[in-house]
């Protein structure tokens, strides 16, 4: 009988709090005129002008809503294994993965604890957004975006309790804008989603702009399965279909690549394939991340057509090779100066390393450097196909702004003032 009441509170929670986020997300569009605020910034001063969100009730109030359990209650609605219903997972590594994801709302809430470890010491030490700061692609999972996604949390606690916290820890400073900046994008791309079906489509897409992508299935599915002869890329692609998960970066670095950096192929076959694997797949907010990172909205007439480098990006963020090694075995005996750029290794040293390019690591699926030339001539195309005309199109609202979404931290982990130099020209500047 517990296990029906708790899942019941569970189904009643999330139904609580999607509605109550859903009041909020319509008063903001109302507040603007009846249209979704087309800016970040627009965004968020029409959401400020509606006040802090309230905080969560402690506990929700049941005494209105009769749910009876009977007792074959569990036969006739628990929800069943997906094996019963015939679905496997795609990818058989699914079973086997390293890192662990719980759901439920206590799972949920122990995260929350952990993560709050981290975001105070960050905030003793001097910075926010501990996540983004020094991005930990090997560490224990500490996302909270599965449990936000499913309702687990609820936005509101997860607001609060780092708004709190920072009063707490930082009682004579003003809280920083940046505090909960990931949270509001959130709710910036909910709004953004309301009313347009075809968010998730490039046609008949009214914010998205009509690009001349490739279509080549072959090419789609060596990136899907990690095979695109980039480390780096492959690796995060291997984290993906293994485990449903992979920080920011790695979504980005895998985003751009297969748009606006290198492959030219669109950013809704790309969509489906997150939208497949991940475990916090999420329509608005994942449509809304593919159309900024491949250029295709959000972003003030394509400023920054240009690209993350695969190789160069991947050392930035994986300094040691940890994460490759993990995620590619085959790369494990690789020496660190070749293991982003394997094909350039001595065939001694593939020998050395078990690992030959052609045989068992693929050769480049593409000349980056070619490529992302091709890919920003083509928008540079795009680019003067809208001279003079009204671009239907949102624009970020500033560097500032950019740079968040992107996560270019300031510092990296070793200390010292990021340079961006493995960034291809166009975003190294931001
Ligand atoms: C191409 C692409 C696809 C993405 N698809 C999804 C998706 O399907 N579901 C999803 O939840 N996130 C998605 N994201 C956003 C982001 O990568 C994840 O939310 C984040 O990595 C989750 O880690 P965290 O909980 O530690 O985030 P934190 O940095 O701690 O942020 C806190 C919360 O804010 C929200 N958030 C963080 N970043 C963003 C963002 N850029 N846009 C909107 N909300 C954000 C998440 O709910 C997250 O849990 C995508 C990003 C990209 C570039």
């Amino acid at each position: 009988m517990r296990k029906f009441s708790q899942r019941r509170h569970l189904v009643i929670n999330r139904i609580l709090v999607l509605n109550i986020e859903k009041e909020h997300r319509s008063k903001i569009i109302e507040k603007n005129d009846g249209q979704p605020p087309l800016t970040y910034s627009l965004f968020n001063l029409v959401a400020s002008a509606l006040g802090d969100p309230p905080r969560p009730v402690s506990y929700p109030v049941f005494h209105n809503i009769d749910l009876p359990v009977y007792p074959d209650h569990e036969k006739k609605f628990g929800i069943p294994k997906p094996q019963t219903v015939g679905v496997f997972p795609d990818c058989k590594e699914q079973n086997n993965r390293i890192n662990e994801w719980k759901g439920g709302e206590s799972k949920a809430l122990d995260l929350l604890e952990k993560r709050l470890a981290l975001e105070k010491k960050a905030y003793e030490d001097g910075y926010v957004l501990p996540n983004q700061y020094i991005p930990d692609l090997l560490g224990e999972p500490m996302s909270m975006s599965a449990h936000l996604r499913f309702g687990c949390l609820s936005v509101r606690r997860f607001h609060w309790t780092i708004h709190d916290l920072f009063e707490k820890v930082k009682p004579k400073e003003s809280k920083p804008d940046a505090l909960t900046c990931q949270l509001i994008w959130r709710e910036y791309f909910y709004v953004m989603s309301a009313n347009n079906i075809n968010y998730d489509k490039m046609e008949g897409n009214p914010i998205c702009l009509n690009i001349p992508w490739y279509k080549n299935d072959e090419i789609l599915k060596k990136w899907e399965m990690g095979q695109t002869g980039y480390p780096w890329i492959d690796a995060i692609m291997n984290q993906l279909r293994h485990e449903g998960w992979i920080h920011h970066v790695g979504r980005h670095a895998v985003a751009c690549f297969l748009t606006r950096g290198d492959l030219w192929i669109s950013w809704v076959d790309g969509l489906k394939i997150f939208l497949k694997y991940l475990i916090d797949a999420d329509w608005s907010v994942s449509s809304g991340n593919w159309m900024w990172v491949s250029s295709s909205a959000f972003e003030k007439v394509l400023q920054c057509p240009k690209c993350f480098c695969p190789v160069g990006y991947g050392r930035r963020m994986d300094r040691t090779g940890e994460y490759i090694r993990r995620y590619l075995p085959v790369l494990k005996d690789m020496p660190l100066r070749y293991l982003f750029e394997p094909w350039k290794a001595p065939l001694a040293v593939q020998q050395k390393a078990h690992c030959i390019v052609g045989k068992d690591y693929p050769h480049p699926i593409v000349n980056h450097k070619e490529a992302s030339n091709e890919c920003a001539s083509a928008m540079n195309k795009v680019i003067e196909s809208f001279k003079g005309k009204e671009v239907p199109h949102c624009a970020p609202s500033d560097d500032l702004e950019v740079r968040r979404f992107v996560c270019l931290p300031d510092f990296v982990s070793t200390g010292g003032k990021c340079t961006a130099n493995q960034l291809c020209p166009g975003i190294e500047n931001l």
